[in-house]
């Protein structure tokens, strides 16, 4: 039967949990877990998410997570600090980096006694890495700080992480798509549920909860060339921005230095932490020149910089739009047993052989380092001033913390699902017993009703996969790896554009099983507003940091730009307004960046 017959999308089903996760991907499972273990058994916890669980993005996570274990090298947290920090290129909030570096070490050994299969030393001690940035002693050269299971890292985090919470009798309500918060009108304007459309029935369904948790990844999809897998949309990042809730840092993100050309799929920074190198069309390892210390091994930011500037200075691969990354020497021992993904993506996406041939790669979209604003906690902030939305917690790469600020260190992503996913568990549950009973938001789930029945009833309009695609082109070309005030300035009108062409989308799927057509008109709407809220901060920053790189403003402006960017839509007119919040310096005074 379609929809349309049976009159349309309606509220059918009410749930009543003590606590809700919307994602179940390292963060959203880490916080279930937390919650049961602190609320114990009969604790109603349930994990909403649209995809299967393992199914989640951390799966795809390849390298490693970094702590400063020093189980193979001389290692201390706080160079570990220092490195994120400078890194971030000093736009991070110290203090909160300093919670993740110090918790790292207690959270990888409890995620080996929760039964993580790390790769091991002779020694039996969990084995570990070079990675981008990594240094010992306050940047004196690269240390081995990754922890890692062969290249599949992410996959075996989310297995541990889904068993321990099948163990713990989590709730888990699986392809279930949030598209609205349960946000009443009120003084204390707090949160208190959720609106998810089930895939399988496109029935609309209610949670209540005292506590809301969205660990819903990132927004990678707004552009063309990315790693991202097709469902990183946003949505978490979205929904409360609609609500008139800031985003924080939007115009920072990272472009990945390896991303298998045009393909854009990711080969692991691991591929360099075990000896890999890039060179340029006259075979030239071009990252001795920018990077004299790290080469290869400098921040990210750095290395797809120096890429754009080599292609752009016509040392790309035969004049073209890439380089080559040689890992011939690393032999079959390193590729085939801590590299055997990666080494199966080469030979079956290229069919070339890493043993003797050279890989083409250019840099692919990666990595949001803005997001939703938190405190250490994972409590949402409502303004630039550190008020709190009570009942609404974030964390993972929807978040921000900040600990990445400007640029993130290659395996401190993972660590940030993992340290600040486990502390917002742990905050909800010692929070609920003062949290008040939840409220329905009949306007809310109203409001879901009538956008998913103006879907599926319309027969004209564009189809969002055509809208999608233009969006991405304008992001990649626009609001890429180098910006200027012409581009960005062109970037935001034609988002502008697409947003209005968006209004009238046309669903040719008028059916309500799997009706995955009307969840990508959704998640289009997701795409053009963290869109939005990324151009109109980037346009804003007049100055060069970390991962967003002005041609015309090509120097780090300390005086007039070492702050946080708050971005809001107001909800009612649709206009945008930036406010800026202080960085946090506790140790590291900003100083040159050089690697
Ligand atoms: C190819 C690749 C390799 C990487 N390798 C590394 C690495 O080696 N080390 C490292 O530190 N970092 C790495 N990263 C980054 C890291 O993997 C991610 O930042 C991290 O896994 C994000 O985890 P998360 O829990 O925040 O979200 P995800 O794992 O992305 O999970 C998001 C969850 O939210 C759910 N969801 C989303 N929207 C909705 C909605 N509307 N309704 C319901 N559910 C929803 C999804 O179903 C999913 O369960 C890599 C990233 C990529 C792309």
């Amino acid at each position: 039967m379609t929809l349309a017959a049976r009159g349309g999308v309606s509220p059918t089903r009410v749930h009543e949990m003590d606590a809700i996760v919307v994602g179940a991907g390292g963060a959203g499972l880490y916080a279930a877990l937390e919650l049961k273990q602190e609320l114990g058994p009969t604790a109603r916890i349930g994990v909403i998410s649209k995809l299967y669980p393992s199914r989640s993005h951390t799966g795809a996570a390849q390298g490693g997570v970094c702590a400063a274990l020093g189980n193979t090298e001389e290692d201390h947290w706080e160079w570990h600090w220092f490195d994120t920090v400078k890194g971030g290129d000093y736009l991070v909030d110290q203090d909160a980096a300093e919670v993740m570096c110090h918790d790292a070490v207690e959270t990888i050994i409890n995620l080996e006694h929760l039964g993580l299969p790390f790769d091991r030393t002779e020694d039996g001690l969990i084995n570990q890495r070079r990675f981008g940035g990594h240094t010992r002693n306050y940047g004196e050269g690269p240390v081995r700080r990754s922890c890692f299971a062969a290249d599949r890292t992410g996959h075996a985090i989310l297995q541990t992480l889904f068993q321990q919470c099948i163990r713990r009798e989590v709730t888990f309500f699986d392809e279930y798509q949030v598209l609205d918060l349960a946000l009443p009108e009120g003084p204390d304007g707090r949160v208190s549920g959720v609106i998810a459309m089930q895939t399988a029935t496109s029935e609309l369904h209610a949670f209540r909860a005292k506590a809301v948790l969205f660990a819903t990844g990132g927004y990678g999809k707004i552009f063309k060339v990315t790693s991202n897998a097709h469902t990183l949309t946003g949505d978490g990042m979205a929904i409360p921005y609609r609500r008139g809730l800031p985003l924080e840092d939007m115009e920072f993100f990272q472009f990945h230095p390896t991303g298998m050309h045009r393909l854009g799929f990711l080969l692991s920074e691991a591929m360099r932490g075990e000896g890999g190198f890039l060179v340029n069309d006259t075979g030239e390892r071009f990252m001795e020149r920018y990077a004299p210390t790290m080469k290869d091994l400098a921040s990210r930011d750095v290395v797809s910089r120096s890429i754009y500037l080599e292609i752009a200075e016509g040392r790309g691969i035969g004049g073209s739009d890439f380089v080559h990354l040689d890992v011939r020497h690393l032999g079959a021992e390193v590729l085939n047993k801590k590299l055997p993904d990666m080494s199966g993506f080469i030979r079956t996406y290229f069919g070339l052989e890493p043993l003797t041939d050279l890989v083409p790669i250019q840099p692919t979209a990666h990595y949001a380092m803005g997001g939703v604003p938190t405190d250490v906690d994972g409590r949402v902030l409502r303004d630039a001033a550190g008020a709190i939305v009570p009942g609404f917690y974030a964390a993972g790469e929807v978040a921000c913390v900040s600990v990445h600020g400007a640029n993130r260190l290659g395996t401190n992503s993972l660590l940030d699902i993992l340290v600040f996913g486990r502390r917002a568990g742990k905050r909800m549950a010692a929070d609920l017993a003062d949290l008040p009973e939840p409220a329905a938001d009949a306007e809310a789930e109203a409001s879901v009703q009538a956008h998913a029945r103006d879907l599926l009833e319309g027969t004209r309009g564009e189809r969002p996969a055509v809208i999608r695609a233009e969006l991405q082109e304008t992001m990649f070309t626009k609001c890429g790896v180098y910006r200027t005030q012409q581009l960005l300035t062109e970037c935001r009108d034609e988002v502008a554009a697409l947003r209005k062409r968006a209004r009238h989308l046309l669903v040719d799927d008028k059916g309500s099983r799997y009706n995955t057509d009307l969840g990508e008109a959704f998640e289009l709407n997701f795409l053009l507003d963290c869109a939005e809220a990324t151009v109109g901060s980037a346009l804003a920053r007049r100055e060069s940091r970390g991962g967003h790189a002005r041609e015309d403003f090509p120097e780090r402006d300390d005086a007039d730009w070492l702050k946080h960017t708050f971005i809001t839509r107001d909800p009612a007119g649709g206009d945008l307004s930036l406010t800026y919040k202080p960085v946090t310096i506790t140790k590291f005074e900003p100083k040159a960046r050089t690697y």
